[in-house]
C-alpha cells in the first residue's frame, strides 16, 4: 500500500477564493508521481482554533503532510503558533534563521522590521528548511503518525524547497514506488471517438485510463503501477498512438515532459529550419499572437473583410468557391514573403455570423508548402472567443501535422 498524503493550504484568501490553490495542485502532482496516494486537500483561513483542529486530525489519519502558508511575518500568518498549541510545544528562537532574515534585508539594504523576528520562532524539535529565495523558512517535523512540512505559501518560494530539501528526503523516509504516467496528447479529435478507438486495445486491469479534454487538446491519460514492465508500456503507448494516428502531436512520459500544441510547432520548425507566413481572418490576429515570439514567424496579415485582403494581394475572389480564393492569396503571400509555409485562413460567412453564437462557421484553411497545396475545411461553432481559439488552433495542427508526417 502507498504511503498517504494530504495538502493543507492555508489562508483566508485561499477559502474565499480570491487566490487559486495553485499549490495544492503542483503539490499533488509532485507526491502522485513519487508514489504517494493523495487522500484529502484542505485549505483553511485564518482562524487559529480551525488550525489547530485540522492539524490534530491529520496526525492520526496520515502518513505525510504538506501544509503551505502562514509562515509570514504579519498577525494572519498563524501556522507556527498553531502546529505550537496543536502538538503542545513551546516556540523557540532558531538563531540561525534569524541571521537569514537579516541577512535578507540587509542584502537589499534594508533594516530588517520587527515582526520579521517572529519568522525565527519556530516549534521545539522541529527542523529548519532554509528559504534561498524570501524570508520565511519552512519546517519539518513527526507528530503522530505523520510527517509533516510546513512551506511558504509563494509558489516559487514553496516549489525550490520542495524539490531541494524535501523530495529527496522523502524517498529515505517512506518506501515509495512510484507509478509512471504517460499522457498521450491529441488535437482534432474527441474524447469520445479516442475512448471508442481504444475499445478494440485490451488494456490490462491494472492500467489506470483516464481523459482530460481542454479547449487545446484531450490528453489521453495511462496510469502504469510500479514495476509494470518497460517493454509492455512501451508497447500499449505504441499501439495507442498508432491507433490515433495523425492526432497525436506529443507523448509526455517521466523524464520526457512536452508542451502544448504552439510548443509541438515550435520545436518543428525550429528542428527544420523554417519560415511562415500567415493570413488570417476569423481569428484577428490570435494565430500570430500564439506564434509570438517564434523567430521562424516571417510576416503575419489579418483583415477584416476578405475584399480588402483580396485588394491588397491583387488576387480575384472566385466567389463560389472560397478555397480556390485561399489558395490563390497563399501564393500572393509566398511572394511577398518568400516564407517556406504560407499559412491561410479564411470563412465562409459574416462577421455576425462570428460573433453569433448560435451560428457556425465554415472555415476554409490552407497550407502551401513546397509547391503543393494542404487544404482543410472544418466548422467551428460557439461564442467568439471559442470559435477564434479553435480556429487559430486547427490552422496550426495542419501545419503541425504537415511538418511530423511529411508527404513522401
Ligand atoms: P509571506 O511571507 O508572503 O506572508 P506566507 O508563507 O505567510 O508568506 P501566505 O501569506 O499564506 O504565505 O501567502 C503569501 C502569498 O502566496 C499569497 O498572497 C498568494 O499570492 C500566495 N499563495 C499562498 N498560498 C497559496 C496557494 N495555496 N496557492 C497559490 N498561491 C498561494
Ligand atoms: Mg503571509
Amino acid at each position: 500500500m502507498n504511503p498517504t498524503l494530504e495538502i493543507f493550504s492555508q489562508g483566508e484568501e485561499i477559502v474565499t477564493g480570491q487566490t487559486v490553490d495553485t499549490n495544492a495542485a503542483w503539490l499533488s502532482q509532485q507526491a502522485v508521481q513519487l508514489g504517494f496516494t493523495v487522500t484529502r486537500h484542505t485549505a483553511v483561513g485564518d482562524k487559529l482554533d480551525d488550525l489547530v483542529g485540522l492539524l490534530k486530525e491529520i496526525a492520526l489519519r496520515a502518513d505525510c503532510c504538506v501544509c503551505t502558508g502562514g509562515l509570514g511575518p504579519t498577525s494572519d500568518d498563524l501556522t507556527a503558533v498553531a502546529v505550537a498549541k496543536a502538538f503542545d510545544l513551546p516556540l523557540e528562537f532558531d538563531a540561525v534563521a534569524f541571521a537569514q532574515i537579516q541577512q535578507f534585508f540587509s542584502n537589499r539594504n534594508r533594516v530588517m522590521p520587527e515582526p520579521n523576528r517572529k519568522q525565527a520562532m519556530l516549534p521545539k524539535g522541529a527542523q529548519r528548511l532554509d528559504n534561498e529565495v524570501g524570508t520565511a523558512p519552512g519546517f519539518a517535523m513527526q507528530h503522530g503518525r505523520c510527517w509533516f512540512v510546513f512551506l511558504p505559501g509563494v509558489p516559487s518560494e514553496m516549489r525550490p524547497i520542495f524539490l531541494k530539501k524535501i523530495q529527496p528526503y522523502l524517498d529515505q523516509r517512506f518506501s515509495l514506488q512510484p507509478s509512471t504516467l504517460v499522457s498521450i496528447k491529441t488535437f482534432g479529435i474527441g474524447e469520445s471517438v479516442i475512448q471508442q478507438h481504444i475499445n478494440n486495445i485490451d488494456i490490462p486491469a491494472q492500467v489506470q485510463l483516464g481523459f482530460r479534454a481542454s479547449l487545446n487538446d484531450v490528453q489521453t491519460k495511462l496510469l502504469f503501477p510500479a514495476h509494470y514492465p518497460n517493454a509492455d508500456m512501451m508497447a500499449l503507448v505504441a499501439n495507442i498512438t498508432g491507433i490515433l494516428g495523425d492526432s497525436v502531436f506529443a507523448v509526455d512520459r517521466p523524464g520526457e515532459m512536452t508542451g502544448d500544441l504552439v510548443y509541438a510547432v515550435d520545436q518543428l520548425m525550429k528542428a527544420g529550419n523554417h519560415t511562415l507566413a500567415l493570413v488570417e481572418t476569423a481569428t484577428q490576429g490570435l494565430m500570430a499572437g500564439l506564434c509570438i515570439g517564434s523567430p521562424w514567424l516571417l510576416e503575419t496579415r489579418y483583415e477584416r473583410s476578405l475584399e480588402r485582403l483580396a485588394q491588397k494581394l491583387q488576387v480575384a475572389i472566385t466567389h463560389d468557391d472560397l478555397m480556390a480564393t485561399a489558395k490563390e492569396i497563399a501564393l500572393a503571400a509566398q511572394k511577398i514573403s518568400g516564407a517556406d509555409f504560407v499559412l491561410v485562413q479564411l470563412y465562409a460567412g459574416d462577421l455576425d455570423a462570428l460573433q453569433d453564437k448560435n451560428k457556425l462557421i465554415v472555415l476554409h484553411t490552407v497550407l502551401l508548402a513546397n509547391g503543393q497545396f494542404h487544404p482543410a475545411s472544418q466548422s467551428v461553432a460557439g461564442l467568439i472567443k471559442r470559435k477564434q481559439n479553435q480556429a487559430a488552433l486547427l490552422a496550426l495542427d495542419l501545419l503541425r501535422r504537415y511538418l511530423q508526417h511529411p508527404p513522401i
